[in-house]
């Protein structure tokens, strides 16, 4: 399966690299070579970075307590302390450097650098009253994303990911219905 980037934001994002959580979860990151490639994949992160056992442990509990903070936020009641520690810990740590040049921005830095920007920009989505965070509306999906959208109508994560196939279903589903009173 491959990674997507619809959820606004890159911690929300790491949160998403497992999907369906809570009936059949599938990990998406199985060892260190794949957070190498989400990472690179990022655009918001420095481009290659190598994953070493210990940094990708990190990456999967701050993943985790990512997940459980911006939960904790759409059901609307108190960060769970532990995710706070993990998520506040990794964001003290150095940040990876930037560089301005005619090609644009770029970033570099190792993968806890990396891990440390996904922290801080966690910490500024989560810390922002007017952040409409929302789950998306395909049951099995269980990604949160940040709905920008104008009156925040968004339902999907991303219509490649849910928004079409839920149409597409509904759309049998409708046609199988005509045919059987036919
Ligand atoms: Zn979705």
């Amino acid at each position: 399966m491959d990674f997507a980037f619809v959820s606004g934001n890159p911690a929300l994002d790491l949160a998403g690299t497992v999907v369906s959580r809570r009936d059949e979860p599938v990990d998406l990151l199985a060892a260190p070579a794949d957070l190498e490639r989400w990472v690179a994949e990022c655009d918001e992160l420095p481009d290659r970075v190598t994953a070493d056992f210990a940094t990708f442990e990190s990456a999967l509990s701050l993943r985790e307590a990512t997940y459980r903070l911006a939960l904790d936020r759409v059901l609307d009641r108190s960060f769970d302390p532990g995710s706070l520690d993990i998520v506040n810990e990794t964001a003290a740590g150095p940040v990876p450097t930037i560089k301005l040049s005619d090609a644009g921005l770029h970033m570099s830095g190792d993968l806890l650098a990396a891990l440390s920007q996904v922290a801080r920009s966690g910490i500024a989505v989560l810390a922002d009253p007017h952040a409409c965070l929302k789950e998306c509306g395909r049951t099995d999906c269980t990604r949160i994303y940040l709905d920008r959208s104008r009156g925040a109508r968004r339902t999907w994560c991303g219509m490649d990911e849910c928004g079409n196939r839920v149409k597409a279903a509904a759309y049998r589903a409708r046609r199988r219905a005509s045919t059987t009173a036919e």
